[in-house]
């Protein structure tokens, strides 16, 4: 701690602003940033602004919970359980089809106060996983969680259940056919699908990242993983410091794209070990990330804020766009479509 700081925490406490306070005296807007995965950029404008309300709808509940002076934790929880509930993602109701025909479903949550942690991978009656992860950071002495155990114990702690038809969706179902004809592993954005998929983009993994008034930053993700997955496969989502990551410390990270690449990268403490020991920004140390991803054949995004609520935000670009969207308090929700150059 450098001098300026020093001096910073003692006038602080002659003051009587208490510690936690101390983020308030640094003088930063609570944030909190969303992402609804890649896609190719063959999107229509109704496509477009569909999944635009969604994430406004999300960005904004969010917001009204860093408002009312809620945690990062609860503002994260809140904005992807609006996100599971839509067909539109692949998250919750939108899950994509294990190979086998299920749904599994995987997600995570890091509160990054504590380094408390909590995941669920291959649900598959647990409407909001987003709730079952938060339910094994608080309720157990476990950090993961999966399959039949994970269902169990959303179910023993009140969360709602539902029968796999619930995640049923026609489009969905069809992008498993595609990738079946065509024998592939699919991301949401991949481009190699046969011309129904062309048609239609298939969006994607969800995830929030937040920083509430006490400097507290929190990250979560949930997602239904890649299209024709083997059934029992788990991605890098509900696996901390791959798809999730949150350390007051430092940054909180979510990400979306090739699961099986991003575990081996560890890309989000791969972001928070850059920002921490390599001093990089955040949003340089989102993009050295990402070229990682790409040099082992990945494609994805991740969305990143550092602790004094500057964000970072990345993506494999050349075919790619990643649906991201932010909102500090008292300001409007943005939410950001790019298209390639
Ligand atoms: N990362 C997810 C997985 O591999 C998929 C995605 O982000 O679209 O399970």
């Amino acid at each position: 701690m450098n001098l300026k700081n020093i001096k910073k925490i003692a006038l602080c406490f002659i003051c009587g602003i208490s510690f936690s306070n101390f983020a308030i005296a640094e003088n930063f807007k609570p944030i909190i940033v969303i992402h609804g995965g890649t896609s190719n950029l063959k999107l229509s404008q109704k496509d477009y602004e569909a999944r635009e309300k969604v994430m406004k709808e999300s960005l904004k509940a969010g917001q009204k919970i860093l408002e009312n002076g809620g945690t990062s934790i609860e503002a994260v929880i809140t904005a992807i359980k609006i996100m599971e509930d839509s067909p539109i993602f692949n998250a919750g109701k939108g899950a994509v089809f294990t190979s086998d025909g299920f749904n599994e479903l995987d997600a995570s949550i890091m509160d990054g106060k504590t380094l408390n942690a909590g995941a669920v991978a291959m649900a598959r009656h647990i409407k909001n996983p987003i709730e079952a992860a938060k339910v094994v950071m608080d309720k157990t002495p476990h950090t993961l969680i999966a399959g039949e155990g994970a269902d169990k114990l959303a179910k023993a702690n009140g969360l709602e259940m539902v029968q796999q038809k619930y995640f049923y969706t026609k489009h969905r179902y069809e992008q498993l056919q595609d990738a079946k004809k065509a024998q592939k592993t699919l991301l949401d954005s991949d481009n190699e699908k046969t011309s129904a998929n062309l048609a239609k983009p298939y969006l994607g993994t969800v995830g929030a990242i937040a920083l509430d008034k006490n400097g507290n930053l929190a990250a979560g993700t949930s997602t239904g993983g890649t299209t024709n997955k083997m059934t029992g496969r788990i991605g890098d989502s509900p696996i901390i410091g791959s798809g999730n990551y949150a350390n007051n410390d430092s940054v909180a990270v979510s990400c979306t794209g090739t699961g099986d690449i991003y575990i081996r990268v560890s890309v989000a403490h791969e972001v928070s070990s850059l920002y921490k020991y390599k001093n990089l920004p955040i949003q340089k140390a989102a993009e050295e990330t990402i070229k990682q991803v790409a040099q082992i054949g990945g494609t994805g995004g991740i969305i990143s804020i550092d602790k004094k609520g500057n964000v970072g935000y990345a993506w494999t670009k050349d075919s790619l766009g990643m649906y991201h969207g932010e909102a500090r308090i008292g300001e409007e929700p943005k939410v950001f479509w790019p298209l390639a150059k």
